[in-house]
Formats: C-alpha cells, structure tokens, sequence
C-alpha cells in the first residue's frame, strides 16, 4: 500500500469511529447482572471463570455491561444454580450442568461422561462438533441457554486409604464420587456418596469414607486430603475433561442488546480456554509438593478400567432406551467420540507415549 493511500485510509477510519462512537455509546443501555457461581471462592481457578467473564463482558462494553459473581450459598447453595437462574432469581450461573442429571439425563453431555472427551475434544464437540447446538433445546426447556465455562482438564482419580490392586478390593467400599462416574462404580461394588467439597476432608478422616475424589493436585492439595489417605490415584476416568457451563435466563438473553450477547460470548469463550490452562499451569507444581509430602501415586489397575469402561457403555444404552433427547444427544457424541479417539490415537498419542516421563 502507497503511504498516501494508508493514511487517506487510516484518517476515514479516525473520522468514523469519531463520529460513531459516542452514538454507539448514547444508545446502550445500563445492565447489571447477579451471577451465581456453584463453587466457593477458594477454589479460585474454577470459580476464577465467573471474574474473568464478569471482567471482560464489562470492558468489552465500556462498563455498561456489569456482571457481579456470587460465590456458593451466597445467593443460593451450589447445587440450585440452575433453579436460581430458571426462576430469575439470578440472570446468570456458572456451574456444572450434571449436577443436574436428576432434572433431565441429557445435562451429563455439557460436562463429563465416563470415558468421553478430553478437554480439547469437549471443546471439538462444543464448537465444531454440533455439541452447543445439540444440547440447546434441553435447555430452552427450563428457559434457559448455554455456552462453555471452563474445563479443569482430566481429573485425577481421587484419594484412597486402602491399596486397590483389582476390581475385588473395590466391593464395598464407600466412596466419595457424585454423578455418572458413581453410578458407575456403584456397578463395579463400590457404596457411592454425594458430599460438598468442605464435608470430604472431615469424612475421609473419620473413616465415613474410605475413599474421595475431588479434581486434582491443585484443588486437592489445599484441601489436604493427602493428610488423611496416602494414596493418590489416576486417570479419573469418569471425569477426562469435565467441562463447566455459564447458563443464562433465556428471557434475559433475549432482552440484551446484540453487542451485549457478542461481548458476553466473546467473554465465555475466554473464560472458557483460561481455565484450563491455568489448570494445566498449576496442577504439576502442586503433584509435586504432594509427592514430597509423602503421597503414593497409584495407577488404577487395567482390570477396574477395562470393567469400569464396559459399566459405562452399558449405563449409557440403558439410559438411551428410557430418554429420547439423551438418545438423540448420546448418538451423535458416540459416533464423534469414535472418530475423536481415532485421529487423537495417531499424532497425539504417538508423541506423548514417546515423550513424556512415565511416573
Ligand atoms: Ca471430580
């Protein structure tokens, strides 16, 4: 480009957003949003994603656009984030969308389901691969919608007071693990429980439980269940890549101006991609201070994944056959998971089997 030509260019441009700035400006309205975050503000990389949308979604729109996040119970318990955000009590939530299987079977898709997706292949099915498009009407159902909030990346498999070295050292033993991934150990003779995350430590402890899994090294590390049961065990195969959700009034949604919406997706897909590198950035500093304090990692046994991995696929054609929109949902992600597992078993996997340490 000649210079004149660039700077009779860049002068139009001054020109335009002069006269066309504070217009855009004039007419947008003031909106202030109460955000209900399932998570305490402690955990600050998962509850982190509710700032980090509140942050941009309010530069992105010169402050007119304000989100404020609450953490759990502040406004509502953890769990009723869904509730809180249908009956408009919030505008917005950011939670986990299983929690709320109870409601409909098809919330399992948006987070984990036992041997689903990485976090990269969460974010493949989310945004190219018809995920976000597939699971809206469930949604629209409870008057709601939306868009990806966060992955921690795959979850460690918990903590363990007790070696497990086959699928017999599994019968009864009881064990801190909610949703899916429960239902399915329940099938391989372990007793399941549901607990909050500050009622784990103080069970494992006691011996209520004699096991819990909660996220991995870096949330688990500050809740100190290293103290009370030695051993660490991975892959948290009922959690691979579990994604979070921000879920909107779909009245409210509607309500916004079209710049807003922009600003608003625009901040949950950063939200969406910062919390899991910040993961990813923090979990090996916190392994390793876990392994200095005298934590055994433990791999699970091939054969508690192999019976664990059959539960599953059976748990989820039985659960097809009674929910049309589960069905309709679980076919499309089998068959992507399939060609998902293919192409990620060639590059990624020849590399990382090759490169990366074993423990
Ligand atoms: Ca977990």
């Amino acid at each position: 480009m000649k210079r004149r030509d660039f700077l009779k260019k860049a002068g139009i441009g001054v020109a335009a957003s002069a006269a066309f700035g504070p217009v855009f400006a004039q007419a947008q309205p003031t909106v202030r949003w109460r955000l209900a975050s399932s998570f305490p503000k402690s955990l600050d990389t998962i509850y982190g994603a509710a700032e980090v949308l509140a942050e941009r979604v309010s530069t992105l729109t010169g402050g007119r656009f304000q989100i404020r996040p609450y953490q759990a119970g502040e406004i509502v318990p953890g769990l009723q984030v869904l509730d809180a955000v249908q009956q408009g009590t919030v505008e917005v939530g950011h939670t986990a969308s299983y929690y709320y299987v109870g409601k409909n079977s098809a919330f399992a898709f948006d987070t984990a389901l036992p041997f689903g997706f990485t976090a990269r292949q969460q974010n493949a099915w989310f945004y190219h691969g018809g995920g976000i498009e597939a699971t809206r009407p469930l949604y629209a159902d409870f008057g709601l919608i939306q868009f990806p909030g966060g992955n921690t990346g795959a979850q460690m498999g918990g903590w363990f007071r007790k070696e497990i070295k086959s699928v017999d050292d599994l019968k009864g033993l009881k064990m801190r693990i909610p949703g899916l991934g429960g239902v399915v150990m329940s099938r391989l003779g372990v007793v399941p429980q549901t607990l909050a995350g500050g009622d784990i430590y103080p069970a494992l402890e006691r011996g209520t439980v004699d096991a819990a899994e909660w996220v991995g090294p870096y949330d688990d590390l500050k809740l100190g269940f290293y103290k009370v049961a030695k051993y660490y065990y991975y892959p948290g195969w009922w959690e691979p890549g579990p994604a979070l959700v921000f879920i909107v009034n779909l009245k409210e949604w509607q309500k916004l101006p079209k710049e807003y919406q922009q600003a608003f997706e625009v901040a949950a897909a950063e939200a969406n991609l910062s919390m899991v590198a910040r993961y990813d950035a923090q979990n090996p500093k916190a392994l390793q201070t876990l392994l200095q304090r005298g934590v055994r990692l433990r791999k699970f046994p091939n054969d508690v994944l192999k019976a664990a991995q059959k539960a599953a696929f059976e748990l989820f054609e039985e659960e097809a056959a009674k929910n049309p929109l589960y069905k309709k949902v679980y076919t499309a992600w089998k068959k992507f998971r399939e060609e998902q597992y293919r192409w990620f078993g060639v590059a990624e996997l020849g590399y990382e089997q090759f490169a990366f340490p074993s423990v």
